[in-house]
């Protein structure tokens, strides 16, 4: 890949944005090594890095090459997306604040969790800063079959909880663990954190509401490092 941007970077600079697609274009190999090393690093099933719902199958570049054309084989600038978030949705969008900085979450970097609150309740993301309320926009994550895919979710996610407390009291390792992988491979990861990370919050039994019950589950340190290696 440094050999590819060594390339972009000896055209002239009015050329490169040119220069880089096609090189994107024609490095099939490339973007099959990406594409698997991106989906080993995924959680669940090979999910999209925004939306954390349908199988990531492009690799997005978050600075968009038609921006930063040496950036097309920079490593850390590739993500996995499914095709709704990376083609109807972000596109060429990169929206930068009044300093010229990125206003969208950068996940190999920020913890999205810094910008961003989900309410468990509705299953809806509210913005917490300026970063969260343009990646929230850009990438659509209020949209509906997202706020119904974490709901079930969540539903997934507690059913589980209850299940890996009892058959711990029966010393089932198995169902144990039966418990534990369905908690991270169902999609949405992000339900299963913010449960993790609200259980410890004042008034938890506030946004827990009737399913308070999985709070003393959910601050566990053993089911914790579990999810959490
Ligand atoms: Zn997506």
């Amino acid at each position: 890949m440094s050999e590819l941007t060594t390339r972009i970077s000896a055209v002239r600079p009015a050329d490169r944005v040119a220069s880089a697609r096609a090189l994107w274009r024609t490095n099939s190999a490339v973007k099959g090594m990406l594409r698997e090393a991106l989906a080993t690093m995924a959680p669940g099933v090979q999910r999209c890095m925004y939306c954390g719902d349908s199988l990531g199958a492009d690799i997005d570049h978050f600075d968009p090459l038609s921006r930063t054309p040496l950036r097309t084989f920079d490593w850390p600038n590739h993500l996995l997306a499914c095709s709704v978030c990376n083609s109807h949705h972000k596109r060429n969008l990169f929206p930068l604040d009044e300093r010229g900085k990125p206003l969208l979450i950068d996940p190999t970097v920020e913890d999205p969790f810094d910008h961003l609150m989900l309410s468990l309740s509705v299953g809806e993301y509210r913005a917490l800063t300026p970063k969260g309320i343009a990646t929230v926009t850009v990438f659509g994550l209020n949209r509906p079959l997202l706020v119904r895919g974490r709901q079930q979710a969540r539903r997934v996610v507690v059913a589980s909880l209850r299940n890996w407390a009892a058959a711990r009291a029966a010393a089932n390792d198995v169902d144990m663990d039966e418990a534990i992988l369905t908690i991270r491979e169902q999609p949405f990861a992000d339900v299963g954190h913010a449960m993790l990370r609200q259980s410890s919050v004042p008034r938890a039994e506030v946004v827990f509401g009737r399913d308070q019950d999985v709070l003393p589950i959910l601050r566990d340190p053993d089911l914790r490092s579990r999810l959490i290696p």
